[in-house]
């Protein structure tokens, strides 16, 4: 099975109620609108996306004289590329020797996993990788990633004791005296409520660029595509706290519904580096605006 038939099991309801409201030879008419209203708020694209692609879908409908509801497809598609294609910008790690990857995000969004699939995928294009073990709060979280490391031939910075920032200092050093790549550096999951872990994530940043000026080249935020509009304070705490550059979307193949990916490209428009869709290694993706409006319009 392809990824994008994964992508399309969590879409798929989102699909089907989409297919059978515009049928063609359907009417357009303010119900029409007010149905398809309904299914995008509750695909999770919140309020402002849903008015701004409605508006969007209405547009498209006057110019080109659209008169069945089966052309309205079409008009959604239109609209929805329009406002994801923004976030389709992959992440280039050429920029920068080491390229420091900053990693944050709250507890159980999927940070340890996407760290794994991460650090494989750079493996995958011939580059080394170092990992920092920065969430320095859970014990097991260290042994876990330095375990993890062996297995995989990825060199892990940790340390018994210290704070986060002491150990990713050591490891964009250690990078830069060994001619690494990559450096994935993570941090403990916190809760945005938690003030003074938003301002110990602040220092980690600051920390890094002290170790390498230009440094971290991108600041990730990790979000569960299962939290809707909570992903949205997510996105806007980190991103206040850290100036975050690239998200990835994870559990996309779960039953998430994936319009949130709408509704932060209206109200945050920050890349979408990568989506994930499964609990495997490889089962990482960047994100495609054209795929992701496919699985979702058929
Ligand atoms: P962390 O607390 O942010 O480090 O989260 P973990 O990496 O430990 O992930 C929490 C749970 O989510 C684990 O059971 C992962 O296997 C699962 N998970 C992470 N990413 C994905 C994904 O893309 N798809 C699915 N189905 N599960 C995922």
């Amino acid at each position: 099975k392809s990824w994008l038939s994964r992508l399309t099991g969590s879409l798929a309801r989102t699909g089907g109620q989409l297919s059978s409201l515009l049928v063609p030879g359907g009417k357009i008419d303010d119900e029409l609108y007010e149905e398809l209203e309904t299914i995008l708020i509750t695909a999770d694209v919140g309020m402002d996306a849903t008015r701004s692609l409605l508006a969007d879908v209405r547009r498209h409908v006057k110019e080109q004289r659209l008169t069945e509801a089966g052309q309205l497809k079409e008009a959604l598609a239109h609209a929805l590329l329009k406002l994801l294609q923004p976030l389709a910008k992959p992440l280039d790690v050429g920029a920068s020797r080491p390229f420091v990857i900053m990693l944050c995000g709250v507890n159980g969004a999927g940070k340890t996993t996407s760290i794994g699939k991460l650090a494989k995928h750079f493996q995958n294009q011939g580059k080394s990788v170092l990992l920092a073990a920065g969430d320095t709060f859970r014990a097991a979280a260290r042994e876990q990633l330095m375990e993890w490391g062996r297995r995989n031939d990825v060199t892990v910075i940790a340390q018994q004791s210290g704070d986060a920032a002491a150990v990713i200092y050591d490891a964009v050093q250690a990078a830069q005296a060994r001619g690494i790549d990559v450096v994935l550096a993570d941090t403990a999951g916190r809760l945005t409520t938690q003030a003074h872990l938003m301002e110990e994530i602040k220092k980690v940043k600051r920390v890094i660029a002290k170790a390498l000026p230009g440094a971290p080249h991108e600041v990730l935020l990790v979000l569960d595509a299962n939290t809707g509009q909570n992903a949205l304070s997510q996105v806007k705490s980190f991103d206040d706290a850290l100036q975050v550059t690239g998200l990835v979307l994870t559990k996309l193949d779960g039953t998430a519904k994936g319009g949130v990916i709408a509704a932060i490209a209206k109200a945050h428009p920050i890349p979408v580096r990568f989506i994930g869709v499964g609990e495997a290694l490889d089962d990482l993706r960047p994100f495609v605006a054209e795929d992701f409006v496919a699985a979702l319009l058929g």
